[in-house]
């Protein structure tokens, strides 16, 4: 266990007394907490907090400089910058499509008389209507039918745009993502390819490998981000406002405060 150093850094967490008293719990029971580890990192890697650092292969790592421009290999800063982004989208990416296949899996077994429930029929009538698929079915019928698409969708090949994307976007968006050529395929294989493309030497383009970004982050928030907290709030009943005693440390008084919760809600009902 790492011990804590001196309170260089300053969070404001003694403001609050109850953040002061659970950070003095924390450091008795020999444990530390995010600004501990934070403030021993001091001072940060600058390589890593501008991008330029390289180890993707075995002639790494390789780091830009003004003495060396470039890698080993001849990768440009550019090159190596928007490598390492693609790579990090990629994984951001994968983690909330996952996510969101999970879900779909939870709904069909509601469908078939599974382990889970559908606790909110209007909502998946809301969804299926969206996704095009004809009403006049049971709510299991409408549950297999959405889950199966969803999943579909997920693992279709990458030269096969996403219907779920086009339904779920607006239209202006989608026309703008045509013409720029980010329109995603399948996601699955969309992070395959774009995996590919970080690879040494298969793709020595900046700009393509940015846009190639883009398209994972559409399809992040469509197939990922978006399908999660629908196919969440048809499983487990929809968000309603209520009210709770809690204590964040982090509202202030004297200022207008604005939480988004939806995510850590379904997180936590999970
Ligand atoms: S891919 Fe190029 S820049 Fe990256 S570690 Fe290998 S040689 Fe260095």
């Amino acid at each position: 266990m790492q011990n804590r150093k001196s309170d260089t850094v300053d969070f404001g967490l003694c403001d609050d007394p109850a953040l002061c008293s659970l950070d003095a719990a924390v450091h008795e029971a020999g444990m530390t907490t995010v600004f501990d580890r934070y403030e021993s990192q001091q001072p940060q890697c600058k390589q890593g907090l501008t991008g330029t650092c390289c180890t993707l292969c075995a002639n790494g790592p390789c780091r830009i400089t003004a003495k060396s421009p470039a890698g080993v290999c001849g990768s440009s800063p550019d090159l190596i910058v928007s490598r390492n982004l693609l790579q990090k989208a990629a994984i951001g990416t994968a983690g909330n499509t996952y996510h969101a296949e999970n879900a779909a899996r939870a709904l069909l077994a509601a469908g078939s008389g599974g382990a889970f429930n559908v606790r909110d029929a209007s909502r998946l009538a809301a969804l299926a209507a969206t996704l095009g698929i004809s009403a006049g079915r049971s709510t299991a019928g409408l549950a297999q039918e959405v889950a199966s698409l969803i999943i579909h969708e997920i693992n279709k090949p990458d030269n096969e745009e996403m219907v779920l994307v086009e339904a779920l976007a607006p239209a202006r968006r989608v026309a703008a993502w045509r013409q720029l050529g980010v329109m995603p395929g399948g996601v699955n294989a969309e992070i395959r390819t774009a995996l590919v493309k970080c690879m040494t030497n298969v793709n020595n383009d900046p700009v393509d490998l940015l846009l190639t970004a883009m398209k994972l982050s559409i399809a992040n928030a469509y197939a990922g981000l978006h399908a999660i907290n629908r196919l969440q709030d048809i499983l487990m009943g929809g968000a309603g406002i209520g009210g709770n005693s809690t204590n964040l440390g982090m509202l202030d008084p004297a200022t207008v405060n604005i939480s988004l919760t939806a995510i850590s809600r379904c997180w936590r009902r999970w």
